[in-house]
């Protein structure tokens, strides 16, 4: 096999997201060689991909940006509370510009495999291009959410108009002008673009499976004065950020819900929901462990956005009863439950009249009824958090591929580590709090752990580091026992893998908080990587 290896470096880094972006210039910055590969033509990651009508973040982008270089953050200028995928896209080539990372990646290029040389514990990286790279770390920044799902829904084959994915949206962009939609999917992506999309189509049909907790942004433009505050407290902004429970500064009501008064605990459901988004479902810290409390902040929720709609019907179908508030991530929108208030917007509910099939030339209902359109968006998701690792032939020791070890759910050690397959990383995923916090500030954490460790390795004359099966063991005993003594587990969300049919329903990430996790981390580095073999060359 060795004659076939084109490149030897020290790291391979696969992914251009944010993860990737900061690993190649981090590890680069160590003076690793460093090989970089990524799927899309260019940096973004998400933000590449997801170019639907709509797409924002839902943590402000003051926060949701990274923070490792003091002169970045000060000479980035968001326009909006809430930045627009356009503009996190040109923030990401920018930082892509300023520490020079393109030079280290091949672009249209997706790893196929991964395989380990138990001799040397190197990795050889295959790729779709015909590159065989020898590396000694593997690390894996392929992202939470970049492996999308589309329901196999009989007949969809023969529909003779266009149908989209909001994760693989084309780069030039829809015209719905004139047009009948359909989309399908209430999610986040699903209810960002709703709006937009019914602003352009001659009529819009949303269909919805499950109806969703959705929190208007309450998105501005960012003046001069706002910006120069935010970038003159930068510094408190990440430390506060830092021990939260969501990477973000906003720390949860002291008291817990019925420990204050009935006005104290509705002014502070007001405040949050005037501070707009995700950050809802962390109002008072016992939200999302305790049935009553959640009760409470749901109920204020409801009150809010009925006074939204104006038909009490279709009120009565946007309000969700089958899940906790807060136990699937809550939406960030821009004026989404209002735009069914348009006369040309119609809203299915699927639980009622379920899809029987599509056919050429639309959407075909349980009680027979049809509804004729030119144009399907999937706004269905991702197969969270696993699906694309899987995606990858990745071989361990013996020969084990990753993908049957995780068969019954994934196995890690911090999320950073899996026994038998030593050098190998994979960041900001599953067995880490990652989707459940603001990703970026996951990104850096993650990052520098790694960059420590690689360095205490060489420090010390180790050539590998390989988690401990019992260490992998306990950490998903504690993931697992972590997100059944909250309300998590009630939804079928994403993290629990129940959207995709037939994957294992085993809760992802480690919902224990980014602050404690960063604690938990930073402590095991500092014992001298305790649960991890170090391994001598
Ligand atoms: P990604 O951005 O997903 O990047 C991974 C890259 O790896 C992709 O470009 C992909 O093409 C590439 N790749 C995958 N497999 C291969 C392979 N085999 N070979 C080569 N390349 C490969 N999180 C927040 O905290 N706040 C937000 O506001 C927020 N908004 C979001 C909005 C959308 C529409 C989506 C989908 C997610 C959002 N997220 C948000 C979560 C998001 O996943 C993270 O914030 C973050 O962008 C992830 O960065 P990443 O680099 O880890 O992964
Ligand atoms: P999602 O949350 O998984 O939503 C997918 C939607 O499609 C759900 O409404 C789901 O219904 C529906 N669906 C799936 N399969 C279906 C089927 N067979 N028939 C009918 N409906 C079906 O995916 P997403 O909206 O892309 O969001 C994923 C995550 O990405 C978010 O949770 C968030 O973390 C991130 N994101 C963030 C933003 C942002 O605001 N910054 C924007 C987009 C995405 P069920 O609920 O019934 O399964």
């Amino acid at each position: 096999m060795n004659d076939s290896i084109t490149e030897s470096v020290d790291v391979v880094v696969v992914g251009a997201g944010v993860t990737g972006l900061y690993a190649v210039h981090r590890l680069r910055g160590l003076g690793h060689s460093v090989r970089g590969f990524e799927r899309g033509d260019d940096v973004g990651g998400v933000w590449y991909w997801n170019r639907y009508p709509g797409a924002r973040c839902d943590v402000e982008s003051v926060d949701y940006s990274y923070s490792f270089d003091e002169e970045l953050q000060q000479e980035w200028d968001w326009s909006e509370k809430y930045a627009a995928q356009p503009e996190i896209v040109r923030y990401l080539r920018h930082v892509a510009d300023r520490f020079d990372l393109r030079r280290s990646y091949t672009f249209a290029t997706s790893v196929t495999s991964a395989e380990l040389d138990e001799e040397t514990l190197r990795w050889t990286v295959r790729t779709d291009g015909g590159e065989v790279v020898s590396a000694r770390y593997c690390v894996f920044a392929v992202g939470c959410l970049s492996s999308t799902h589309v329901p196999d829904v009989p007949g969809a084959g023969d529909f003779a108009g266009a149908t989209y994915h909001t994760g693989e949206w084309p780069h030039e962009g829809v015209d719905f002008g004139g047009l009948r939609v359909g989309v399908l999917g209430t999610g986040s992506s699903g209810i960002q673009a709703v709006p937009l999309i019914a602003e352009q189509a001659a009529h819009l049909t949303v269909f919805q499976r499950s109806a969703n907790f959705s929190i208007p942004a309450g998105n501005a433009p960012l003046d001069e004065e706002t910006r120069r505050r935010q970038k003159a407290d930068y510094a408190e902004r990440r430390r506060l950020s830092r021990l939260s429970g969501g990477g973000s500064p906003h720390a949860a009501h002291p008291s817990a819900t019925f420990d204050v008064s009935p006005e104290e605990r509705r002014a502070a459901f007001e405040e949050r929901w005037e501070l707009g988004g995700v950050l809802y479902s962390k109002t008072f810290p016992d939200q999302l462990t305790d049935r009553a409390a959640n009760e409470e902040a749901r109920a204020f929720w409801e009150e809010k956005v009925r006074a939204l709609v104006e038909d009490p019907a279709v009120a009565d179908l946007l309000v969700p009863t089958d899940h906790p508030i807060g136990t699937k991530r809550i939406v960030t929108d821009s004026h989404y439950y209002e735009t069914f208030n348009r006369d040309d917007v119609r809203l299915v509910s699927l639980r009622e009249n379920a899809i029987e099939r599509i056919d050429r030339t639309g959407i075909v209902l349980a009680d027979g009824s049809r509804v004729e359109l030119d144009a399907i968006v999937f706004a269905t998701g991702f197969d969270a958090m696993t699906g694309a690792i899987d995606r990858v032939d990745v071989r361990g020791r013996g020969g084990r591929r990753l993908k049957d070890v995780w068969s019954g759910g994934p196995r890690t050690y911090l999320g950073l580590g899996v026994d038998g397959f030593p050098n190998l990383f994979n960041l900001t995923g599953p067995g880490s709090p990652s989707v459940m916090a603001n990703v970026v500030l996951c990104a850096e954490q993650h990052v520098d752990w790694l960059a420590d460790c690689l360095r205490h390795l060489d420090e010390h004359g180790y050539r590998a580091i390989e988690a401990d099966e019992e260490a992998v063991e306990q950490w998903v005993a504690q993931c697992r026992d972590r997100a059944a003594a909250t309300l998590f587990p009630a939804a079928n969300s994403w993290y629990l893998g129940a959207n995709i049919p037939g994957k294992p329903r085993v809760f992802m990430p480690f919902v224990g908080g980014f602050g404690v996790y960063g604690e938990i981390i930073a402590d095991v580095a500092a014992s001298g990587y305790e649960g991890f073999t170090l391994i001598r060359g």
